[in-house]
């Protein structure tokens, strides 16, 4: 069996994984090759899986699986699995440094620093005591996350319509009576077509003034221009985002002249130990 790694692992990966067949990191046996271990930066199109005559299994490293075309896999008899569990607690801990960076305005604190200014009195920050976190997807890490924004004293609450109870945010029944309550407002949904664009010009009307919003789910969930316009009226007081409409985004993209942005290139799932864990994912997986 020829196993191909196609993006970046743990560099541990290759021997846990020779005991299984032979492993290759050389995208140009993708023709010979029974099993692709992908992350998000290659995209399973149809054209791709055309290529890969002998596939049987591709191994998602992580959550997402929309970099993967499910229907074509399914017609070419592929099958395509992900290891779901591994990554929550690394994207839950960025998501509260974003959450953190925000309005400790550290993005700002760090470059006046760099500019050799020393603005002890023009910042002023605010804490997250006792303010309100509102949720939207309470999976995996939308859950890691509510029990760390507790710890801080939040008060959370969770839109999901698919979960009926949680033991660590209110749920509440709708976008419509989660966004006006929410002075952080943070998403972690899977891009489906009821999720794309989810934030938009009408749900950021429905937010606080000056609340803040971070996505660590995906880019496309959110319409980037909408959300650039809500940072320049001040609607918003700051987006942190993980994650692009196309990565790396184009140079136009509207975030990159906004203020208040904190942007960082989708590393939530690249923590030293979660790569380890996702790894170990992927052995089970080809155990069983
Ligand atoms: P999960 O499947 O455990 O949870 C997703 C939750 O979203 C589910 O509870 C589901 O019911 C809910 N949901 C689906 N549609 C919804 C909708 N329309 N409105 C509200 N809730 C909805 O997945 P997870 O492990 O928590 O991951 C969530 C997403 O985070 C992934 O799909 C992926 O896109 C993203 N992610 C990003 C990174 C990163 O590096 N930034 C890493 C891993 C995952």
């Amino acid at each position: 069996m020829l196993i191909l790694i196609c993006d970046a692992f743990d560099p541990s990966l290759p021997d846990k994984l020779r005991r299984f067949g032979e492993v290759t990191e050389d995208p140009n046996r993708l023709p010979e090759a029974e099993v692709a271990l992908v992350r998000s930066k290659t995209k399973c199109t149809a054209e791709w899986m055309a290529q890969a005559r002998k596939l049987k299994l591709i191994i998602r490293g992580g959550v997402g699986m929309d970099n993967i075309d499910l229907e074509a896999a399914k017609a070419r008899g592929i099958k395509a699995v992900n290891t779901p569990k591994a990554s929550a607690v690394a994207v839950a801990e960025l998501t509260m440094a974003l959450m953190l960076a925000l309005p400790n305005r550290l993005v700002e604190a760090h470059n006046s620093m760099k500019e050799g200014k020393f603005l002890k009195k023009e910042i002023k920050r605010t804490e997250l005591l006792g303010k309100t976190l509102g949720l939207v997807g309470i999976g995996n890490i939308g859950h890691e996350v509510a029990v760390r924004a507790r710890a801080f004293g939040m008060r959370v609450l969770a839109y999901d319509p698919y979960v009926k109870q949680s033991q660590s945010a209110i749920l509440v029944a709708s976008l419509k009576e989660l966004l006006p309550q929410a002075d952080y407002v943070s998403l972690h949904v899977p891009l489906t077509e009821e999720t794309k664009g989810l934030i938009n010009k009408q749900t950021l009307s429905l937010m606080k003034d000056g609340a803040y919003l971070i996505n660590t789910g995906r880019g496309k969930c959110v319409v980037e221009e909408d959300v650039a316009e809500a940072l320049r009226s001040g609607k918003l007081a700051g987006y942190a985002t993980d994650v692009y409409s196309s990565e790396p985004p184009e140079p136009g993209n509207p975030l990159l002249s906004a203020p208040n942005t904190l942007l960082t290139p989708h590393i939530g799932a690249s923590s030293k130990e979660n790569l380890l864990r996702i790894g170990d994912e992927v052995v089970k997986i080809l155990e069983e």
